[in-house]
């Protein structure tokens, strides 16, 4: 297979520190798979909190002197803008890297991906120039002003789903507003992020403004929330570890952000267009193999169309080419790791036992017998009290539910924890915003799916966590306000 171990990527595996490579100070390493050949890529060097101290302690340093803190608001502009460019210039060799480490087909990696993570740093580079305070009409013969601080050491904590994105996503907002960062990157994934390291040494990033520590959630993430230099956690990942992490935080009382998991709803009404709500549902759950927080896995369809959508939608699903991640026409890839491979067959099982109907797929669907793949997977006569609609499967597996009328498809859109996105398909104007208003959700999409864009706030209702990434909103995760009282009386 053409995606074996590529010796001609880069592949940067020690610890990015106080700008320095160097190895974990126990010595020990680990090992990085490509997903669709189960091969070794690399050996990457493990963190632990002896080595998130020294990370934490460059971070600290470099908030407080140093360049960093002196450099000007059009100088940080410019370097987050040069970061953009080298991660376009360098896009090619980076999407390999990405779809080599996580399996996600070449196809995403290059044409979302990486433009995506060069545009984040450019959107937050237009943003540094414009960050400011107010002047606040106070009684009295006082002057008061707020200014817009950065909090100083950021530990941002991002899954494997979509590395180089989830690190811009934290890294291009925490930067802008001053702050600097400590990133741990998913065990799975640690590759792009490393190069990213290099990017910014290229670009003239200060040292020890980003510091990067590739390790292990319990060791390396856990004593990143721990620390008490640390004044705030950006967290991308699961519901369990955002609420792990938030406890473990209200030791030291950091600010935390948390993006968690989803179940979000895809909802199709009988009046909407039908093949483009098919692509939309295939898209929904398909792209990224699912692996994808927002992904449309309940999708709800109108009774009255069932028959005919389903039909339409399993032809659709058969066409798709499982495969070769590193073939411009593959559409689903290789799973993560093993271990995500079996979660997802053991909720196919799951599934199957509880009586909901198997339409596609439901198997593993290895390459010349390697590969964590598996077949894209549609359920039908799926129920809400279904361990299939209520537990995030993060892998191509589909839930199908039928619903009566507008009033039954909010009432079962909104029974789950979760409330990451959410879809509805329909020509009717009225429905379509009553629908995206009574939806408990952070992003509503219409006769669409799986639209970003870094100018618009993402982020989840209930269980899917709190605070806004992207847009305007990320600038108040990184910020904090100060209010200055001048006294004018003679
Ligand atoms: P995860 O197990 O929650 O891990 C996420 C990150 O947290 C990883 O870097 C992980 O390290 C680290 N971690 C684990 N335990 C920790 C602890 N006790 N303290 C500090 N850090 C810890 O999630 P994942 O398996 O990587 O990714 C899949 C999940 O992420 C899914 O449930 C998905 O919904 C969610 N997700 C949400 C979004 C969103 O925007 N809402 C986006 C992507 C993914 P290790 O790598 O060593 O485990
Ligand atoms: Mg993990």
């Amino acid at each position: 297979m053409s995606s074996a171990v590529d010796a001609s990527l880069r592949t940067p595996n020690q610890l990015w520190i106080g700008g320095e490579w160097r190895d974990a100070l126990s010595g020990k390493t680990f090992p990085v798979l490509n997903p669709a050949t189960e091969e070794e890529i690399t050996q990457v060097a493990e963190a632990d909190s002896a080595d998130v101290d020294l990370a934490v302690a460059a971070a600290q340093k470099a908030f407080e002197s140093g360049p960093w803190p002196k450099m000007s608001v059009t100088e940080r502009a410019r370097l987050l803008w040069r970061i953009g460019d080298l991660l376009l210039e360098n896009a090619d060799e980076l999407a390999r890297l990405e779809t080599m480490n996580n399996g996600k087909p070449i196809f995403e990696s290059r044409q979302v991906d990486l433009p995506a993570a060069a545009a984040c740093f450019q959107y937050y580079a237009g943003w540094v120039t414009k960050l400011e305070g107010a002047t606040i009409p106070v009684p009295g013969n006082y002057f008061n002003y707020t200014l817009r601080e950065p909090f100083g050491v950021v530990g941002a904590i991002i899954p494997w789903n979509f590395p180089i994105l989830m690190a811009a996503w934290k890294l291009a907002p925490a930067l802008a507003t001053g702050n600097t960062v400590v990133l741990k990157p998913a065990e799975e994934t640690p590759l792009t992020a490393l190069r990213l390291a290099e990017i910014f040494e290229t670009a003239g990033v200060p040292a020890g403004v980003v510091n990067v520590v590739p390790g292990f959630g319990p060791t390396a993430g856990a004593a990143l929330v721990r620390h008490p230099a640390v004044a705030k956690i950006a967290f991308t990942g699961s519901t369990a570890v955002g609420k792990e992490i938030m406890r473990a935080a209200a030791d030291t009382l950091k600010s935390v952000s948390l993006e968690l998991g989803g179940k979000s709803p895809n909802i199709v009404f009988a009046d909407a267009d039908l093949d483009a709500a098919v692509r939309g549902a295939i898209n929904g759950i398909f792209y990224g193999k699912g692996e994808v927080c927002a992904a449309g896995s309940r999708l709800f369809v109108e009774s009255s169309i069932h028959d005919l959508f389903l039909e339409k939608l399993t032809e659709r699903a058969g066409k798709l080419l499982v495969g070769d991640p590193m073939h411009p026409k593959t559409r689903v890839g290789a799973l993560v790791s093993r271990e995500q491979m079996n979660k997802v067959l053991g909720y196919i099982e799951s599934g199957r036992g509880e009586g909901a109907r198997l339409v596609c797929g439901g198997e593993p669907a290895p390459q010349n017998g390697k590969g964590f793949f598996v077949k894209p997977t549609i359920f039908d006569g799926v129920r809400n009290s279904m361990r299939l609609a209520q537990e995030e499967i993060f892998g191509p597996v589909l839930a199908t539910l039928e619903f009566r009328d507008v009033e039954d498809a909010i009432s079962q859109a909104n029974q789950t924890v979760y409330g990451l996105a959410a879809a509805v398909w329909t020509r009717d104007v009225k429905k379509a915003h009553k629908a995206a208003r009574a939806i408990k959700a952070g992003t509503v999409w219409v006769n669409t799916y799986n639209i970003l864009d870094t100018a618009s706030p993402f982020g989840g209702y209930k269980m899917s966590g709190f605070g806004r990434e992207l847009g305007k909103h990320a600038l108040d995760l990184y910020t904090q306000v100060k209010s200055v009282w001048v006294d004018l009386n003679d």
